[in-house]
């Protein structure tokens, strides 16, 4: 189905495609350095269809970074105009997914804190340690 994309598009799919994506990199290692202590690649719930970039076991906060492409990025909406249909129902399953996983984390008493990889990686980072130490505070 890769052959039908454009070239431009392949990248950033293929950016997309493994672990450890930049961004995700970068706000762990940021994460790191401000001393917060976190697993990676882990699924929070037993049966989430997903498993969450940096995980707080104890806080109970899930972050993920998701990619602009494949999560539908409002500000970097770009759709391949081939297979245009294709596209727009797997970007669309992929946000339905991300909705329904923040929901049943939600209802498991999760903290959940979604970034998208063009955010600053500092600022996603402040975010998430901001929101781990009020989980600590409670
Ligand atoms: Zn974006």
């Amino acid at each position: 189905v890769f052959e039908d994309v454009p070239t431009a598009v392949r990248s950033i799919m293929q950016s997309n495609r493994g672990r450890d994506s930049g961004p995700e990199v970068a706000v762990r290692s940021i994460l790191h350095r401000l001393g917060l202590r976190f697993r990676k690649h882990r699924r929070p719930l037993p049966g989430l269809a997903c498993q969450a970039d940096a995980v707080f076991p104890t806080e109970r906060v899930a972050v993920f970074v998701d990619g602009c492409f494949w999560h539908g990025c409002p500000a970097h909406g770009h759709r391949p105009r081939r297979n245009a249909d294709y596209w727009r129902a797997k970007i669309e399953r992929n946000a339905a997914r991300d909705r329904r996983n923040d929901r049943l984390l939600a209802e498991a008493g999760w903290a959940v804190v979604r970034a998208w990889e063009h955010e600053d990686p500092a600022l996603v980072a402040d975010r998430v340690a901001a929101v781990v130490q009020a989980r600590r505070r409670t």
